[in-house]
């Protein structure tokens, strides 16, 4: 079977020291496809063995690649950002098959990795160090930033390659070397990324990638002895897991969780405007972005008025297989996901909750596809609007002033993206100060992030490390105090 570009009869498996490794055995594993239920490919579960074998050559390969000159780290990365561009409907096409999202939106994906590329090897070289003055005389002290060692990065699959690209080339940019585990509904898309840097020849055992179960392969690499810095995106749930693995050895550890976004809307606010932000926030990516906003919390004057057009719109939106024309909104990632969100709808109804639009499986033969869903009618304290659905929900809650707007929006676990919709200088202000969460936009939806800006969240969307800005570099190196006596 091919996807327009990709052959299985290229196998790529895991790779491991600079070689491909593929040995068919029982932890095979299938990567299918959301919209069609069809298999894409198989991928080989990384043995126990395998997992310390890549952890070697990491370790390996770190006593070099820490001492290559920050520029030839960099190279590294700016030919690979040309190496993307190249290949990038090949890996947009793959993404789409494997997890679902339009094609734009792959497409846009690859780009997101491409300027990460760019961004990193420009902002690598400004790794600079600090000279302090002494209170001794005859002495001249500096702190310089070192590499840390070797990178266990573990990503989800709703951002495929980006989220690998966040962490992978900080990472290596700054001298150390990476073990990735990506999400195994993702894991063809990321032997593809990772082929763009055994094409640009990485010296070997810089980048390994194995796959496989979370539970088992990521599980065992978290705990290796000889990882350093464990970067995780994902689930809270596995998130604490990670940070308590991380605790018993003191590795660093680096988390990007879930959320549980909001777009607050003041009666001063352009409704239009904040409309159409509301719908591309909510159903992009059929609300799988850690970012998707998944409440709306409005005033009550103008509640019906933008429930209205916003309900409007999102019935215009288009369900279907992402690789067609006009598809506005893919399937959900996998079947499980598909009835998590049935469930939820289900829930939020029995709690009180009113349907504006959608809850139920788009009307299709195959494929995990629900309809673009608003709810109304629903309160702070009900579970819909106090967990994580990950599909195409929207919950509207509605409050009484700007202060109950900020407390409602407070008042889950999560910190991770909020928007503002407002024509005051005042409540713009008050709200970017008030709001908890690691970002906050104002007049916008909530998933505009930029590379260059801080990336992450507060409370239990992470544990304070950022991401995509020199701050990684926070987590990706360590400080060493020289004194220097002449
Ligand atoms: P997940 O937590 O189930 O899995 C993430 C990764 O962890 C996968 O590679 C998985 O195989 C691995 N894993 C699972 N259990 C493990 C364990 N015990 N030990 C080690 N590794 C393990 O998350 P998901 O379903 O892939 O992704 C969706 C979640 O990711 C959502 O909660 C979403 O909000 C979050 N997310 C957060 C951000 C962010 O930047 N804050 C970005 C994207 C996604």
């Amino acid at each position: 079977m091919s996807h327009q570009g990709f052959s299985e009869t290229k196998k790529f498996g895991l790779y491991i020291n600079g070689d491909w490794v593929y040995n068919s055995r029982q932890n095979d594993f299938e990567s299918m496809n959301p919209a069609t239920e069809e298999r894409v490919g198989t991928c080989p579960g990384a043995s126990p063995h395998e997992v310390n074998q890549a952890v070697d050559s990491a370790v390996q390969a770190f006593k070099t690649w820490k001492n290559t000159p920050l520029p030839e780290r960099a190279h590294y990365l700016w030919q690979a950002a040309a190496l993307f561009e190249e290949r990038k409907v090949e890996i947009a096409t793959m993404m789409t098959c494997e997890m679902g999202k339009v094609l734009a939106e792959s497409l846009g994906e690859v780009g997101v990795v491409i300027e990460t590329c760019k961004y990193m090897a420009g902002e690598g070289r400004r790794l600079f160090g600090e000279t302090v003055a002494s209170g001794a005389p005859d002495r001249q002290i500096m702190m310089i930033r070192e590499p840390v060692g070797v990178v266990a990065c573990i990503t989800p699959w709703n951002f495929p390659v980006a989220m690998g690209g966040y962490k992978i080339l900080a990472a290596l940019v700054s001298g150390n070397t990476v073990v990735w585990k990506p999400a195994s509904e993702v894991a063809i898309s990321a032997q593809l990324f990772t082929d763009v840097f055994h094409e640009v020849g990485l010296p070997n055992g810089v980048l390994n990638l194995i796959t496989g179960s979370g539970r088992k392969v990521g599980a065992q690499l978290a705990e290796h002895k000889d990882i350093s810095v464990i970067s995780f995106t994902g689930s809270t749930e596995v998130g604490i897991k990670l940070s308590e693995t991380a605790s018993k050895s003191l590795k660093r550890v680096s988390l990007e969780l879930g959320g549980k976004n909001a777009v607050i809307v003041l009666k001063d606010a352009n409704l239009d405007a904040a409309a159409e932000a509301i719908v591309k926030s909510a159903f992009t990516t059929t609300g799988q972005r850690c970012t998707a906003a998944s409440r709306v919390i409005v005033e009550s004057d103008i509640h019906d008025e933008l429930l209205q057009k916003v309900v409007r719109k999102a019935k215009e939106l288009r369900v279907g297989n992402g690789l067609e024309e006009g598809v506005d909104i893919g399937p959900l990632v996998n079947k499980q996901q598909l009835e998590t969100t049935e469930k939820y709808v289900e829930i939020a109804l029995r709690e009180g909750a009113e349907l504006e639009c959608g809850g139920k499986r788009a009307a299709t033969e195959k494929g995990y596809f629900f309809e673009p869903t608003i709810l109304s009618k629903v309160k702070k304290d009900h579970r819909a609007a106090q967990e994580e659905i990950f599909g195409p929900v929207l919950a509207f809650i509605e409050a009484e002033s700007f202060e109950e707007a900020i407390d409602i929006n407070n008042s889950t676990e999560y910190g991770l993206s909020s928007s503002l919709f407002t024509s005051s200088l005042h409540y713009a202000n008050r709200g970017a100060r008030e709001i908890e969460s690691g970002l906050v936009y104002i007049n916008n939806g909530t998933s505009n992030a930029e590379i260059g800006v801080a990336f992450g969240g507060t409370k239990s969307s992470g544990n304070g490390h950022r991401e995509v800005s020199h701050h990684v570099f926070d987590i990706m190196t360590e400080w060493k105090s020289v004194y220097i006596n002449y």
